[in-house]
C-alpha cells in the first residue's frame, strides 16, 4: 500500500446523524406550529382539536405537553405585558394573556419573539 492509498479522514461512520444537526425550535415557532393545526380556546389545554397558546405550543413541540408546561413554569414569574395590569390572579403570563386578555396566539407568539423566546 502506498501512502496516497491512505484512509479518508471521514468515514461514514464518523458523519454526525442527521439528528444532531437540526436546532431545536423556540417556543414562539412552537406556537405558530401548533396554530397551523388548531383553532384557539380558553381555559383548556387542549378541547377537542382546539389549544390555548401553552396547548399549541406543545402541538408544536410534537405534542410534548411536558415541554410546554416546563417552559410556562420558567415564564411564571413574568410581567404581564398588557399597560396597567397587575396579574393578581398568580397566572403564568402565557395562559393569562390567552385566558383574561384573550390575546390570540399569534400575537402571544410575537410577544414571545420580541424577547428572543
Ligand atoms: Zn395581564
Amino acid at each position: 500500500m502506498t501512502p496516497s492509498s491512505a484512509a479518508p479522514t471521514t468515514t461514514p461512520e464518523t458523519r454526525p446523524a442527521l439528528a444532531e444537526v437540526t436546532s431545536p425550535i423556540k417556543p414562539s415557532e412552537a406556537i405558530r406550529l401548533g396554530c397551523l393545526t388548531t383553532v384557539q380556546t380558553f381555559g383548556y389545554y387542549r378541547d377537542d382539536g382546539a389549544t390555548c397558546a401553552i396547548g399549541a405550543m406543545a402541538v408544536g413541540f410534537g405534542g410534548n405537553m411536558g415541554k410546554a408546561w416546563a417552559f410556562e413554569d420558567l415564564t411564571e414569574d413574568f410581567d404581564c405585558p398588557v399597560a396597567g395590569c397587575d396579574n393578581d390572579d398568580c397566572d403564568s403570563v402565557i395562559p393569562h394573556l390567552n385566558d383574561s386578555h384573550r390575546w390570540s396566539r399569534e400575537r402571544i407568539a410575537d410577544w414571545l419573539e420580541s424577547l428572543g423566546l
